[in-house]
C-alpha cells in the first residue's frame, strides 16, 4: 500500500504543507528525508527519522 507523510505533521512550526508520497515505507522514507533538505536539514537524525516514521500514514486507496 502506498505511503504518505504530511510534512505538517513532522514539523507542525513550519507551516509547510508538503506530502511526500511513496509505493513503499522505504521510498516515502527517503523523498522525505531529500524534502528535508528544503528546509535546510542537511542530515537526518535519529530523532527526527523517528518523527517522520512515526508520521508516516497509508494512503487512502481506491481514488477513482
Ligand atoms: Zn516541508
Amino acid at each position: 500500500m502506498a505511503k504518505m507523510i504530511d510534512c505538517s505533521k513532522v514539523d507542525p512550526s513550519s507551516g509547510c504543507k508538503y506530502v511526500v508520497r511513496g509505493e513503499t515505507e522505504e521510498e516515502v522514507l527517503r523523498k522525505a528525508a531529500d524534502h528535508a533538505k528544503e528546509h535546510g536539514i542537511r542530515e537526518v537524525t535519529p530523532e527526527l527519522m523517528q518523527k517522520v516514521r512515526s508520521a508516516i500514514r497509508d494512503e487512502p486507496a481506491g481514488q477513482p
